[in-house]
């Protein structure tokens, strides 16, 4: 059994947080993480879209630059480079955190963790930890469906998928249009997808539907979304 001031389950920006603020203060502290730390926000969510949409400004740009005197086109994309790029600003984002954590004593404690008292939590692999002052929950969230409709990975996928997919989709229907929903939309459509987006605030009844035309119109490297099985990973599928 390990014992400490404080003890937090889940290492996405709150619990990282939380852990980071504890340590400075002084106290000893656990994070307990069963993926990476960074969570949603690094690996999943904010880090990997701004990479993304930094590469869509890049083709805005291109296209954007003839009205400012400046000519050129785009040739091609090479959509496994900029994957590579997008995964790269990721780990190296990740290493620092993990260095930051290190540094400022944090243990982390690698494994899934199960609340099993008011201060004390069972986690797989390391055993029970217990915290003397204060044991917080910070488990995030993880994405959700809609009644009958089957997130399967292929056809209907998850923003987690989307931002992993390494192609480009020629045409896309986004479900929702809060932050996640439009920074989707607006990517593929700079990368000269088809982006419908479903206006159901106005008509919950999915009435009218909203096709933008694609930015710019160009041949992107594309394959099918059918064959390209996508496969939510195991620590992301339930908490
Ligand atoms: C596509 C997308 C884009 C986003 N863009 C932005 C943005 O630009 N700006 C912004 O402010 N926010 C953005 N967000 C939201 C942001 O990612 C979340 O608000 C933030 O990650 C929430 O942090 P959290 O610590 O509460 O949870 P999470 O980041 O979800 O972290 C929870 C952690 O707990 C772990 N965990 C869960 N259960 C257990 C368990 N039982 N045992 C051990 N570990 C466990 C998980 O593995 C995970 O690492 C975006 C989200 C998405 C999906």
């Amino acid at each position: 059994m390990s014992t400490y001031d404080l003890v937090i389950l889940g290492g996405g920006t709150g619990g990282c947080s939380a852990a980071l603020r504890g340590a400075n203060l002084g106290l000893s502290v656990a994070l307990v993480e069963k993926a990476k730390v960074g969570g949603t926000c690094l690996h999943w969510g904010c880090i990997p879209t701004k990479a993304l949409l930094h590469a869509a400004e890049l083709m805005e740009g291109v296209h954007e630059g003839g009205e400012w005197g400046i000519k050129s086109v785009v040739e091609q994309i090479d959509y496994s480079a900029t994957v590579a790029k997008r995964d790269d600003i990721v780990t190296k984002n990740y290493r620092g955190l993990e260095g930051h954590l290190k540094h400022a004593k944090v243990d982390v404690l690698a494994g899934h963790g199960r609340v099993t008292g008011p201060k004390q939590l069972e986690v797989e692999g390391v055993g029970q930890v217990t915290a003397t002052k204060a044991l917080v929950l910070a488990s995030g969230s993880v994405p959700k469906s809609l009644p009958g409709l089957e997130i399967d990975g292929r056809r209907v996928i998850s923003s987690d998928h989307a931002l992993m997919l390494d192609y480009l989709p020629k045409s896309v229907i986004v479900l929702g249009a809060g932050a996640v929903g439009v920074e989707l939309a607006s990517f593929w459509s700079s990368m000269g997808a088809k982006v419908t987006s479903p206006s159901w605030r106005s008509c919950p009844a999915w009435c009218r539907w909203r096709t933008p035309s694609p930015r710019r119109s160009w041949a992107a490297p594309s394959r099918s979304a059918a064959s390209r099985p996508w496969s939510t990973p195991a620590s992301r599928t339930s908490r």
